[in-house]
């Protein structure tokens, strides 16, 4: 058995089971090995009653005091259990399971385990697990993996199906020289993969966390290089000098380029007049105005007589650019010949607007990814602009890296300049590992016109004071967003989400105000219909997961409120409050968070005193403890399967160390003791991407 087996030849996966895997992306017996936990349960001790926390999931020893109670509701069987220590007394209660009437017997004693909840002043627990004390000890102190499930696939199962691998697997020889483990401090793959899985304690499951997280890192780090090699060298194919279009467009703008919007136009300007083909990144914070930049660049490329693209991540986005573009083009008689390409538009639409590029008519085409990248043939293509808004991750990196030559230039002719913007706010000594390849240009100013936005750290008690202010907020005419971290009911219990938020909402707000949701299980087509309808005000209040982020430019909405604030990084929070103050009316932000925590709320508290993405990044990084490691994924931008940018920095820099001492001693991997090595990232470069190939150099 290895990494490629298909699962189903585990016992115990049958057809069903193989198309409930398939769901979260697990085919192989690989695939499932890498389908880490996403979170460890850990079983603390018993805890007297009046010890235990309200909103915690804790364990008591209590003996049962009375008669269980049992009464019907329809369907539903409800079992009320009266169980006390010495320190006090609480309520258990469960739902369907009329056997356990039997069970507990009053007098006897058990261990309860299950999130302590308040009723009035008396203290309860639903559906808590139950053990004998004895049982319960012997799985004190062990950390039980949680996966991510999908329904009709229990944790049970995954972890079932997981240990069976691991004991069947056949693993690959150590790929790192011995010396190599011993100066980086890394424990055997082998041994990670167990840690990580199954770990002993919070020691081994560090050790195997950082042994995963290095070499996805490395890897990482290592196809960046080979790609730096390959388009450093590159010739500029397309040379372009400044004409007075730019700078008659400059001179007509409503308002100055601000300094930083300045500095990074003129960086462009010399890379496009240069030697080399440009590979450059536009850091710059939501609303630093990164659009109109690029917009120079795409002029001074037509004016050149070239082709330009510009590529969004979503529809909506390509056609907010096409848009704005043909405004600009309009009001400043500027000499761009826009065409829009999107998967809605008919086969006909697509094949005038084709026939438009190749011909050479269309000068900016501007649309998403995939459409742009596809069978387009151009007739002069010199310049690409991905506006990957706040997506800019790991994925993007290795699509445009795996790119090369072979991408969007058509054969025979040179590549074009690459410009890519991104809000990914990231500390600059990571952003010169992550982004090694390219050139960075950093727009760290914003407009001088903005009104800051409102922001506000609150509990959960505060919901219905939100819910007042919304009202009022759409009753004035704007629009509000409501931020859950998970899609429906059943992934995390104690987290809100999307489907029943909408809900709950309903109930809440009145009947007047339009309320729809938006998450990333949606199909693309209700996606793109709820987000213009969102656009045109048909929708007053959205209710969304963090799929908003990539989503649309809504002037008009005012108020944020996300919903488990504490799950969140403080670098994505922040990126989420970019969606408001992007018009002319004050703007607000209500994060609430479930949990009370000092350390929580400090951490929160870090939004109410900035709005610089960078410095937020920073703090982020620097309060986060090892414990918080393990928790919900924080930085879900640059999100790499295991490591996390910020909160692992440590071993990032470390694996780029690494890298560099390789590429010194053996650039082309060819001594005997780097073989394996070689077989390893050639072969898997990372789960799911094209391999690494070392001839390239
Ligand atoms: P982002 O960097 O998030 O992509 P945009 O490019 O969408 O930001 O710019 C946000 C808004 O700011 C736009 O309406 C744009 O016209 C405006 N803007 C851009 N630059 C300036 C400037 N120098 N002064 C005032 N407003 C600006
Ligand atoms: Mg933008």
């Amino acid at each position: 058995m290895d990494q490629n087996t298909p699962i189903i030849e585990l016992k115990g996966v049958g057809e069903k089971a193989k198309a409930l895997f398939a769901k979260i992306d697990v085919n192989t017996v690989g695939d499932l090995l890498s389908h880490y936990p996403r979170d460890y349960e850990t079983f603390a001790p018993p805890v007297p009653v009046d010890e235990t926390v309200p909103g915690e999931v804790c364990a008591v020893y209590v003996t049962v005091a009375g008669i269980p109670n049992q009464k019907k509701i329809r369907n539903l069987t409800i079992l009320n259990v009266l169980v006390r220590d010495a320190s006090g007394g609480m309520q258990l209660t469960f739902f369907n399971m009329p056997f356990l009437k039997k069970t507990l017997k009053p007098g006897g004693y058990y261990v309860f385990r299950g999130l302590v909840q308040t009723r009035g002043a008396a203290k309860i627990m639903e559906q808590p697990k139950i053990y004998g004390l004895d049982d319960y000890h012997k799985q004190c102190g062990q950390l039980m993996p949680r996966y991510a499930l999908t329904k009709g696939l229990t944790n049970q199962a995954i972890l079932k199906a997981v240990r069976q691998a691991l004991d069947a697997f056949e693993y690959e020889e150590e790929y790192y020289p011995p010396k190599f483990l011993e100066r980086h401090e890394l424990i055997s793959v082998r041994e990670a993969l167990y840690g990580i899985h199954f770990p002993m304690d919070y020691e081994a499951l560090k050790e195997a966390r950082r042994r995963l997280t290095f070499d996805e890192f490395f890897g990482f780090i290592l196809m960046l290089r080979k790609n730096k090699e390959l388009v450093q060298g590159l010739d500029n194919s397309y040379p372009m000098l400044e004409t007075a279009d730019t700078v008659r467009f400059l001179e007509q703008l409503p308002f100055p380029l601000t300094n930083a919007q300045k500095k990074v136009w003129s960086e462009l300007r010399e890379d496009m007049a240069g030697v080399h083909c440009m590979n450059r990144l536009i850091q710059g914070d939501v609303g630093s105005g990164k659009t109109i930049v690029a917009v120079l660049a795409l002029l001074m490329c037509a004016a050149n007589g070239y082709q330009g693209a510009l590529m969004a991540p979503t529809e909506v986005l390509a056609k907010q650019h096409y848009e704005g573009i043909c405004a600009y083009t309009k009001q400043y008689h500027l000499i761009f010949k826009p065409v829009l390409l999107v998967g809605s538009m008919t086969a006909a639409q697509k094949r005038e607007v084709y026939e438009q590029i190749a011909s050479g008519e269309a000068n900016l085409i501007v649309g998403t990814h995939a459409l742009i990248q596809d069978k387009v043939s151009y007739r002069k293509l010199a310049l690409v602009v991905t506006d990957e808004q706040h997506r800019f991750g790991v994925r993007q990196r290795e699509r445009l890296a795996g790119k090369g030559e072979q991408g969007i230039a058509p054969a025979g002719e040179g590549h074009p300049h690459v410009l890519v913007m991104s809000a990914t706010p990231i500390p600059r000594t990571l952003a010169i590992i992550l982004y090694g390849d390219l050139s960075v240009s950093v727009i760290d100013e914003l407009p001088a016109d903005r009104l800051p936005i409102k922001n506000c750290v609150v509990n959960t008690a505060y919901r219905p004071k939100a819910y007042n202010f919304i009202s009022k907020e759409v009753a004035a005419g704007r629009q509000a967003y409501v931020i859950c971290p998970q899609v429906e009911a059943g992934e995390l219990e104690d987290v809100e989400n999307v489907v029943e938020y909408t809900g709950k909402l309903r109930a809440a707000l009145p009947d007047s105000v339009q309320i729809a949701y938006l998450h990333g299980k949606m199909h693309p087509a209700d996606k793109n219909r709820i987000m213009e309808q969102f656009a045109a005000h048909n929708i007053d209040v959205l209710v969304s997961t963090t799929v908003i982020e990539v989503g649309i430019n809504v002037p008009n909405a005012t108020v944020m409120m996300v919903e488990n604030a504490e799950r969140f990084g403080l670098a994505q929070l922040h990126q989420l409050r970019g969606r408001v103050g992007r018009g002319e009316h004050q703007s607000y932000c209500i994060f609430v968070s479930s949990n009370e925590k000092k350390e929580t709320m400090e951490r929160l508290d870090i939004l109410n005193h900035s709005n610089d993405g960078f410095h937020i990044a920073a703090q982020d990084l620097k309060l986060r403890g090892p414990g918080e490691l393990l928790g919900v994924r924080q930085s879900g931008d640059l999100a790499f399967r295991i490591g996390d940018v910020y909160a692992d920095a440590t071993v990032l820099q470390e694996a780029a160390g690494a890298v560099d001492t390789l590429m010194r001693e053996d650039a082309e991997l060819a001594r005997e003791e780097h073989q394996l090595l070689r077989q390893h990232f050639e072969a898997h470069g990372r789960p799911g991407i094209n391999s690494i190939d070392f001839r390239t150099i």
